[in-house]
Parts: C-alpha cells; structure tokens; sequence
C-alpha cells in the first residue's frame, strides 16, 4: 500500500475563500480598519466563546502569546520562571525575550512534567508555564494546588492541545492565560498564528495594547475600557498582531474542531493498540482525567540500543514513515541540551534518557483507517528489523 504524505496539513475548509475574495478585492487586511467585525474580532469572540473564557486575543504565534503573557504579568526583569525540560525551543525563547530567566523541571517518560521535581523548583519562581507538549496532559489537579499554595502564576502553552480535556475542563481554561497556536502542524492550520484566552480584564487589556493596539485600537476589543485608559501611552508597542486574512483562514475550521479531535483521537488509538503487539514499543497512558486531542504519536522504544534505534528509524523512514526519536536527531529543538541559548543551562537526566527513546510520528486526522494500519506495519516491521540481528546486517 502506498503510504499517504503524512506531512499533509489540514485542508482549509472551502467556504473560506468567499471571505478570502472579499479581503483581497477590498485590500482590507488590517485588523483595526474596519470599525467593527474585522475578521480578527470575530475570531476572538468566536473562540473566546469557544472555550467559555471572557477574553481572547489573537496574536501573530503561540510564541508572540506567550512572551505576551509574560509581559502582561509584569514580572520584573530577571524573574525566574518554570518551564517543563520537553518543550519546543520557543518556549524557553519566549521567556528569554520577555527578559526573564528559564528554570527548567525534569519530565518523566510518559511525556508528562515530574510534579517532584516541579515542587522542588518552584520556590523562588515568579510564574509557571505548563507546556502541554504534544498535547500531552500533566497532572493538572497537583499544579494548580502547588501554584496556588506559592502564588505564582500559570500560563498554559496550550499550543499543541486545542480540544484536550482535564477532568472536563478545557485545556487552556485552567490558568491565568491559555495561549494556542495555529501553525500549520497544529489542530487548526493558518499557516502562522496564535491566541490567548484569559478572564483577567487588566492582564489582557495589557497584552492588547503591547500586542500593538496603538492610539485607541484598543476600542475595538469588548474589553472594560478603564482597564486601558490606565495603561495608555504606558506600555511598549511589540507590534504582534494577527492579520484578518490568517482569521478569514483559522474561523471556518472553528466548526470542524470537535470531528477533528473525534478523527484524531480515533486514529492515535487505534496505532497505539496496534504498536502495543510489540515488545520493544510502549505507549504511555494518559492520566486518569485527560482526554486527548492528538495529531500524532509517541511511543518510547525499550529494550533497544543506540545502533538499534538508529536501525529502526532509517528502516522506517526507507518504507515511507518519518520517525523523530527526539533525543538522537541533530540539533532537534525539543531536546533541551540544544537551548543553548539559555544561560547556566542544566542537565536533566530523567528528561534526556526519555528523549533518547521517544519516538514521535506525525498521525494526520485526516488519515483514514487503512492507513493508519499500513502505517503501524511498518512501525512493526522496522522495530522487527532493527532487533534481529542476522536480517539487519544485510540492510
Ligand atoms: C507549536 C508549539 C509552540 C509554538 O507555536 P508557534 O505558533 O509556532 O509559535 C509552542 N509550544 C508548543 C508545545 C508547540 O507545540
């Protein structure tokens, strides 16, 4: 069977392109021009309303909403702030350029933050941001409690989890801010493109204004407007803002959220129930309460060396699937000991032993069934071939 390109976005639905048409013939893509109902505020009112928040402010990435949050919380210059060791790059990069110092915590191997550790880091750290990597959910109910017992601030870096579920609680909802992205490799694809979500009128009537609502744009968010007349002409411009061609693309995916993570969800289990066969394969379980939004795997390889992983991979990648094993790619940007860019960077051995057997494979919602077992095959075979020796020689 030949093997669907699982590198694919998702499609943008067709409906998009009467609005699409309109902006291009009116060349109004700015978001603060038209006096109401720009495609951008539209987007913050439908996906504020979406995930049941008061506030929504669309941004030009996930990683502009995170430094945006950072900034709105007026930390002070330096200010430590706790961050899981398995994220994507941008994140300890967002709090470098909010001038603030990454602390990074241990993350088991089941991709999920190690409340330990989290609880021995978190003295003399002035705010939290729980990534959600691969939308993988960490025991939420523990950091709530020990962010709220230190009063220190939590911001979800929800980027990757859009339609993820805690104990019924949306992903996103559960901190100060919620910030997500609409990369193309992300639930909701546009390309670039961020938001945040959050019920604090003062923080986001800060983030709208250094997001770049200059002059009185701000006017034009259904903010309460004595929050910005406080900060008028008193905060930086960073100029981050969305254009309302990206909203015109992201809000008619809005609607096909919900089958997009009832297709996505479907397609990981069913790979995981048939990656289990093996013994050199586990699939950690979510927690008690989580339920996933995935757009991919992760598996962790046991039992196999260094040479056999390396086996395994290429002999995947030559029968047409692509696997990540995020600590044994050159300069991947998951793997902490890459961050260079952070100062006093530390070692994390827990986090390291996982990222060197963690595999990640893109699982497209889109894929139909028959594909996703094609694609398992080959997963299997590959950890066959890498783990006999007498047959890999030969390869
Ligand atoms: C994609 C991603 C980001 C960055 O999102 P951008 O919109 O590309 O800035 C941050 N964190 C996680 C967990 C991600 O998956």
């Amino acid at each position: 069977m030949t093997l669907p390109d699982m590198h694919s976005a998702e499609p943008i639905p067709p409906t998009a392109r009467v609005e699409i048409d309109r902006l291009l013939q009116s060349g109004d893509l700015f978001r603060y021009t038209a006096p109401s109902d720009a495609p951008v505020a539209l987007l913050e009112a439908e996906f504020a309303e979406l995930m049941g928040s008061r506030f929504a402010l669309a941004v030009s990435s996930c990683s502009a909403a995170l430094f945006l949050s950072l900034k709105a919380l007026d930390l002070p210059r330096d200010a430590r702030v706790l961050i899981p060791g398995f994220t994507f790059a941008a994140v300890p990069s967002a709090v470098i350029h909010a001038d603030c110092r990454p602390v990074l915590c241990e993350v088991g191997e089941n991709y999920r933050i190690d409340i330990d550790d989290f609880a021995a880091k978190l003295p003399g750290v002035h705010a939290v941001i729980v990534s959600h990597m691969r939308g993988h959910t960490s025991d939420m109910d523990a950091i709530i409690a020990l962010c709220e017992a230190a009063d220190v601030p939590m911001i979800e870096d929800a980027a990757h989890s859009l339609g993820t579920t805690w104990n019924g609680a949306k992903i996103g909802t559960m901190g100060r801010v919620g910030c997500f992205s609409f990369q193309s490799y992300k639930m909701i694809n546009a390309g670039e493109g961020g938001i945040m979500i959050t019920n604090d009128a003062d923080l986001v009537a800060r983030a709208i204004i250094m997001s770049g609502a200059y002059e009185h744009n701000w006017k034009k968010h259904p903010v309460l407007q004595n929050a910005f007349a406080t900060h008028q002409n008193r905060l930086p411009l960073y100029n981050l803002r969305l254009s309302n061609l990206s909203a015109a693309v992201i809000r008619p995916q809005i609607p096909h959220l919900a089958q997009r993570v009832i297709d996505g969800r479907r397609n990981h289990d069913h790979v995981a129930d048939l990656l289990a066969n093996s013994p050199f394969i586990s699939v950690p379980d979510p927690l008690p309460g989580e339920v996933r939004a995935p757009d991919s795997i992760q598996f962790n390889l046991v039992g196999m060396n260094d040479d056999e992983v390396h086996r395994f991979v290429a002999a995947a990648g030559a029968a047409g699937v692509k696997v990540q094993v995020f600590g044994l790619s050159d300069d991947n940007a998951r793997a902490f000991w890459n961050w260079q860019f952070i100062p006093d960077l530390p070692e994390l051995p827990r986090t390291r032993a996982m990222l060197m057997r963690a595999c990640d494979v893109r699982l497209p919602v889109h894929l139909p069934v028959d594909m996703l077992d094609a694609v398992a095959d080959v997963i299997l075979d590959a950890v066959a071939d890498a783990t006999t020796p007498t047959r890999a020689f030969g390869t």
